[in-house]
């Protein structure tokens, strides 16, 4: 099974039935949580996934869309009992701070609380992060208001790519990053210093030739039809709308 679920597809501000940006890359029996917005647990649990599997955790950035759920994620699993160790991947600029806000809930008289495996990804393009049976991650640095990484998956068996953006402005990063991939996932929150809109995405995905965009992490107030016609002026390929617990399916046909 090689599987991509969008946990929540929300801008900083989430609204109901639409969490804060966080994803669930399915590898078999693997399942690697992306970003931690929110408490996932309860997430994880409507998308039919077991909490407990997760071995591994990439966060994005240091924003709290994308990691504030991560000190009740810890807690909720070492109270469900959590014996080996969770990998927990990101830059240093974000584990550094994500040890900070540990240190803040006092982690460490946790009692019998399981071992966290901190992984730094150097702040160079295509960086490895983690390689499974089948499974290739790689990261980039993106252009966000502080560093901030995207991700390329690559599933061998069924020679699918899928390329997450996180929160960047366009970027040749990204392009490089998704290049002829058959999906790209990539922020719409508008316009500004940092973010990308629909219609910039669009061009993205046409610079990186992939086959088909989604668009993520996107404001309340656009409806789908705007979002999807604003990338189209620009991406000839087909236009997607990310929603809560919407998947795509990347296992060989
Ligand atoms: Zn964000």
């Amino acid at each position: 099974m090689d599987q991509i679920i969008f946990l929540g597809t929300a801008n900083a501000i989430p609204a109901i039935g639409r969490e804060n940006t966080h994803l669930l890359i399915r590898h078999n029996q693997e399942s690697i949580l992306v970003d931690c917005a929110s408490n996932p647990i309860v997430h994880l649990q409507r998308g039919g996934v077991n909490p407990e599997q997760i071995n591994h955790l990439i966060l994005t950035h240091f924003h709290p869309d994308h990691v504030s759920g991560a000190p009740l994620f810890l807690m909720d699993l070492w109270l469900l009992g959590r014996k080996r160790p969770l990998f927990i991947y990101g830059l240093e600029h974000t584990l550094s701070r994500l040890q900070a806000m540990m240190e803040l809930y006092d982690w460490r008289t946790w009692p019998g609380f399981f071992p966290l495996e901190y992984r730094v990804i150097p702040e160079v393009e295509k960086a490895k992060v983690l390689t499974l049976d089948g499974l290739e991650i790689v990261a980039s640095p993106v252009k966000h208001l502080l560093p901030t990484i995207g991700i390329r998956i690559s599933f061998n068996h069924s020679q699918k790519v899928a390329a997450y953006s996180s929160d960047t402005e366009p970027c040749e990063e990204v392009v490089r990053l998704a290049k002829d991939a058959d999906v790209l996932i990539h922020e719409a929150a508008g316009r500004s210093i940092g973010h990308t809109s629909s219609r910039q995405a669009g061009e993205v995905a046409q610079k990186a030739g992939v086959k088909r965009l989604y668009l993520i992490h996107y404001p309340a107030n656009l409806t789908k039809d705007e979002l999807i016609q604003d990338a189209r002026t620009a991406f000839e390929g087909e236009v997607f709308v990310c929603e809560d617990f919407m998947g795509i399916d990347l296992t060989e046909e």
